[in-house]
């Protein structure tokens, strides 16, 4: 749905081919624009104490704060230890250096031939589709990520659609960023389009936390490119804690069914979020009720500032066997890790 709204409003960050005017905003793009990119703002709506301040206001400056309403709406208000507000908050600790904790803990830099495309995995190609998210995540491995670089304009996407097109080998395009589903129906419309036109393209898969985060992103005009491409679509989405998929979620989860999408999701193992055999079972039971997969179980890449949210491997995988002992086989994420010149994800 497209509402007209003042010209005065802010616009969300776009990438630079993007030429949406500026009075013309979906609904989602006025929640995007009116995000929560205060840390005082943020501990204040929370009801946090003071205490939290400093390191909030500290982090901020490292990675800065976005939170959109509708995912604040679901932290439980005066609770420094919500496992959603965990996610957003920025602490003092982030500022620590540690060692083995560096800023690409993926190495991307060195994968990347042409702006905003990644080619590391057989058969699929990575696309940066848009540089910003719709919610900072303080564990991202992509924090330090110079998304200046990777914010390519219509020329350069032409350039990586010729790399896709001249080699037959890929069968899966897949958008991510940031996230892609920050970049404007027009935008993606625009791409997705471009991408069914190369005949050995099979698959489009988005890596997107815009559905969980702001769930009337999926909207009308998302499933208007979304609901008719000629290509197999994919999305994963990206959860990490039941209390983040409310009826909002589940709904907007139903509208991408009906659209012929398959639903995955990928978690990141996180401390203090979701480390116990009790709140994995919940997530998975949670996302097959709106009818979502469990994919991947992340371990946390070891990217500067996180430090405070690593799990050991031990103890990861004793909770993965705990986590067997309770689910059946098919709400089972699997356990992985990305290690950097490998050519998949590895199994731990
Ligand atoms: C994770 C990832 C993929 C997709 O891997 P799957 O195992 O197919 O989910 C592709 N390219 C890159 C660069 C990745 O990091
Ligand atoms: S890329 Fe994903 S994990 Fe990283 S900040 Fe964006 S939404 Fe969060």
């Amino acid at each position: 749905m497209i509402t007209r709204t003042s010209a005065l409003l802010q616009r969300p960050e776009t990438p630079s081919a993007d030429v949406t005017p500026l009075t013309l905003q979906s609904a989602w793009q006025t929640q995007l624009s009116r995000a929560i990119r205060d840390p005082r703002e943020l501990c204040r709506r929370l009801g946090l104490d003071d205490a939290w301040l400093p390191g909030a206001e500290r982090g901020h400056t490292l990675f800065e704060v976005r939170v959109p309403e509708a995912f604040l709406a679901r932290m439980r208000h005066g609770d420094p230890h919500d496992p959603l507000l965990r996610q957003v908050l920025p602490l003092a600790t982030e500022d620590e250096s540690i060692p083995g904790y560096v800023t690409d803990p993926l190495a991307e830099a060195e994968h990347t031939p042409g702006p905003g495309l990644i080619h590391k995995y057989a058969g699929r190609v990575l696309l940066i589709a848009s540089p910003a998210c719709a919610v900072n995540c303080r564990y991202c491995f992509r924090r330090h990520f110079p998304y200046g670089d990777n914010s390519p304009s219509r020329n350069q996407w032409e350039r990586s659609l010729e790399t896709l097109r001249d080699d037959p080998s890929i069968h899966e395009a897949i958008l991510s960023g940031g996230d892609p589903l920050a970049a404007s129906d027009r935008q993606l419309g625009w791409l997705v389009e471009r991408l069914e036109a190369i005949p050995h393209l099979k698959r489009l898969r988005l890596h997107t936390r815009l559905p969980v985060v702001i769930p009337d992103r999926i909207d009308e005009a998302l499933l208007g490119w979304l609901g008719t491409t000629r290509l197999q679509r994919v999305v994963v989405l990206h959860v990490n804690h039941a209390q983040e998929i409310d009826g909002a979620v589940i709904d907007a989860c139903a509208r991408l069914k009906r659209a012929g999408v398959t639903l995955l999701n990928q978690s990141v193992l996180l401390r203090g979020v979701n480390d116990s055999v009790e709140a994995l079972a919940e997530l998975s039971e949670r996302l097959f009720e709106a009818d979502v997969l469990p994919y991947y179980l992340h371990v946390l890449d070891p990217v500067a500032g996180a430090a405070h949210f690593d799990v050991p491997d031990e103890e990861a995988r004793e909770l993965v066997a705990g986590l067997r002992g309770v689910l059946p086989g098919f709400l089972m994420p699997r356990l992985v890790r990305e290690v950097p010149g490998e050519a998949s994800k590895t199994p731990l």
